[in-house]
C-alpha cells in the first residue's frame, strides 16, 4: 500500500464548521464523537471532546491522551487535559456561550443534563446535520484512503474466494477475510462480515455464522476493510454450482437495477429519486416486498453515515460524495441476493469505486 497520503487539512475543516456554525446564529459547537474530532483535529484517541469557537478551538482529553493529542492535532489546537466531562463542563460555563450546538443522536442523556446544568445560560442546539455536512465532500486525501480500503478488501477476497466452497463454514470464510484483510494493512474490518448461505441469505444482516455451504446455495458475502479511519463496503453474491431459473431472473433483475442506480446518479438529484430509479427497476420485475430496505449509505470515517439513499433520503446528492448502491431481494427461509458497490459522485455522474465484477456469468461457482 502507498504511504504518500495527503495530509488532512484540520485547519480548512474547521474554518468549514466555523462558516456553517455563523451561518445557523450559533457560537460555538461541542463535537463528542470519535469520527467528528478526528475529522476536525485529527485527533484518533477514542475519548475526550473538541471545542470550536469562532476564534479557536480545544480538544479535551485525559490523561492517557495527552501526549497522542499533542502528537496528532494541529498547534492551532490547544490540548487541555482534562477530567472529561465535568471540568469541560464548567470551562463551558465560565465562557458563558449564548448558543452551543451539539451532536444530539449521540450524545448520551447523562451527559445532556450535566451540560443543561452547567450551562444555565446557554441554549443547547441540536447541530449533528450542521457538523456532518462537510464530511459528506470527501476531499482527495479521503478518496485515497477509501480507495486503499477498497483494494485492501478486494484483494483478500481473491485470497478468500477458492475456499467458498461446500462444506466450509460461513464463519471460517468471515475469519479468512478478516485475516487477509488485516494483513494487507487494514486496521481493522469496516463491520461485522456477512456470509449468508442459503436460507440464511434471507436475512439482509445474517453476520457468518456456523453453517456449512452446501451444493446449491447461494452465498451473500458483505464485507468492508477499514485503513486510517476509513472504510470500505461491498457485497457479492455467488451460486455453488448453476443456479435455478428463479434465482436467475432474480439475480439479472437486481443487477440490472444497481447498474441503473449508478448510471443514473447524478449532482443536484435528491437522495430519494435515486432510490425510486433502483425500487422500480425491480418493481418493473415484480419485485417489490422483496427488496426490503435503502438503496445505500454514505461511507467514510463511519460505514454508515449520511447521505441515505432511500425514500426518504432529502439529501441533494453532490460531486465528492460516496456511498453505495445495495439493492437485494429476500425470499424468507429460502434464498436471498444482496449486490453492493461503493460510487463517488463526480460531476458527470457517478463512478464506482469498487471492481468486483458482478455480471451472474462470473457468480457461478463450482459446486
Ligand atoms: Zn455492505
Ligand atoms: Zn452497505
Amino acid at each position: 500500500m502507498s504511504t504518500t497520503h495527503h495530509p488532512p487539512d484540520n485547519l480548512r475543516r474547521l474554518d468549514a464548521l466555523r462558516a456553517l456554525l455563523a451561518e445557523h446564529g450559533l457560537d460555538a459547537a461541542l463535537l463528542h464523537t470519535l469520527p467528528s474530532r478526528r475529522y476536525y483535529c485529527g485527533f484518533t484517541g477514542d475519548s475526550g471532546f473538541l471545542l470550536v469557537t469562532a476564534t479557536d478551538a480545544a480538544l479535551y482529553t485525559d490523561g492517557r491522551y495527552t501526549t497522542q493529542a499533542a502528537d496528532e492535532v494541529p498547534p492551532a489546537v490547544a490540548v487541555i487535559r482534562a477530567d472529561v466531562f465535568a471540568a469541560g463542563a464548567r470551562r463551558l460555563a465560565e465562557m458563558k456561550i449564548p448558543r452551543l450546538g451539539y451532536e444530539e443522536d449521540t450524545l448520551p442523556i447523562a451527559r445532556f443534563r450535566e451540560l443543561e446544568d452547567a450551562l444555565a445560560s446557554t441554549a443547547l442546539v441540536a447541530a449533528r446535520e450542521l457538523i456532518m455536512a462537510p464530511r459528506l465532500i470527501k476531499d482527495a486525501g479521503e478518496q485515497e484512503l477509501i480507495r486503499e480500503a477498497v483494494d485492501i478488501a478486494e484483494a483478500a477476497y481473491a485470497e478468500v474466494l477458492p475456499l467458498v466452497k461446500p462444506g466450509v463454514g460461513e464463519r471460517d470464510i468471515a475469519v479468512e477475510l478478516e485475516y487477509h484483510m488485516r494483513r494487507l494493512g487494514a486496521e481493522d474490518r469496516a463491520f461485522d462480515i456477512i456470509v449468508a448461505s442459503g436460507s440464511r441469505g434471507a436475512l439482509p444482516h445474517g453476520i457468518a455464522g456456523a453453517r456449512p455451504l452446501s451444493p446449491g446455495d447461494a452465498v451473500t458475502i458483505d464485507f468492508g476493510a477499514r485503513r486510517h479511519g476509513y472504510h470500505s463496503d461491498q457485497t457479492c453474491t455467488v451460486f455453488l454450482g448453476e443456479p435455478s431459473a428463479e434465482q436467475e431472473r432474480v439475480y439479472r433483475a437486481v443487477y440490472a437495477a444497481q447498474q441503473a442506480g449508478i448510471a443514473a446518479a447524478r449532482p443536484g438529484m435528491a437522495a430519494a429519486a435515486l432510490d425510486a430509479v433502483v425500487r422500480d427497476h425491480l418493481a418493473a420485475a415484480g419485485l417489490t416486498a422483496e427488496f426490503s430496505h435503502g438503496t445505500g449509505h454514505g461511507v467514510g470515517l463511519e460505514i454508515h453515515e449520511p447521505p441515505s439513499i432511500s425514500g426518504r433520503g432529502d439529501t441533494i446528492l453532490a460531486a465528492g460524495m460516496v456511498f453505495t448502491i445495495e439493492p437485494g431481494c429476500y425470499f424468507p427461509h429460502r434464498w436471498g441476493v444482496r449486490l453492493e458497490d461503493m460510487v463517488i459522485l463526480e460531476a458527470g455522474g457517478g463512478r464506482r469505486l469498487t471492481t468486483l465484477d458482478k455480471r451472474l456469468e462470473t457468480a457461478v461457482l463450482p459446486d
